[in-house]
């Protein structure tokens, strides 16, 4: 009787196994790409000159960590973007100084800061402006891109943008995006979805 539930267990651990590999030489074809958006301590930080705010913060950054894990067990490759100036940037005629190079408000969250990935270092709100992200691309040169992180309605937007004009296919889940302005938020994932083309999951 024992051995025979010993040989249950492996043949069902077998079995298990087999289908996992098969999921995963599924999903092995598709090459995927998460970029996760200015997720920083500037601001996602109380306290900070542009802090999102409670709200923002308690909605993005769980749902954001568990978009990582998710999408890191389908083998998709992570790219970080983050807002990143210099101390006398011209944007700083919009917005109060902010995530300036070297400071505490340019890291990520510590609760995402362990993820490995590549780091993309912006300083407009397109994460392609002025960097290395075409290139990345270019050489992962994903099936689909998933993007998240704030704000809804100008980095992810500018961002989601660039990517459509460049014709990847792209896809946003609502609870893994936000913005202090939640009308905007709101219109920002409208556009993406009528204008851009952008796969909105809500
Ligand atoms: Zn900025």
């Amino acid at each position: 009787m024992e051995r025979l539930l010993l040989v249950s267990f492996i043949l069902v651990g077998w079995l298990r196994g087999q289908t996992e590999a098969t999921q995963r030489e599924e999903v092995k074809g598709m090459k995927e790409v998460l970029i996760i958006v200015d997720m920083q301590r500037g601001f996602l930080e109380p306290g900070r000159p542009l802090y999102c705010g409670d709200a923002v913060r308690e909605k993005v950054i769980p749902n954001v960590k568990e978009l990582i894990e998710q999408k890191l067990k389908e083998g998709a490759i992570l790219i970080f973007t983050q807002d990143s100036h210099k101390p006398d940037d011209l944007e700083f005629k919009m917005w109060p100084p902010h995530c300036i190079e070297g400071t505490e408000e340019e890291e990520i969250v510590p609760e995402l800061a362990g993820y490995k990935g590549y780091r993309v270092k912006k300083r407009r709100y397109s994460a392609f402006f002025n960097t290395n992200l075409e290139e990345i691309l270019n050489e992962i040169k994903p099936d689909k891109v998933t993007v998240c992180g704030v704000c809804t309605d100008i980095c992810v937007l500018y961002t989601v943008a660039d990517l459509r004009n460049r014709d990847y296919p792209v896809e946003v889940y609502e609870k893994c995006v936000a913005s202090f302005d939640p009308e905007a938020h709101e219109w920002a994932l409208k556009h993406m979805e009528k204008i851009l083309g952008v796969k909105v999951i809500r």
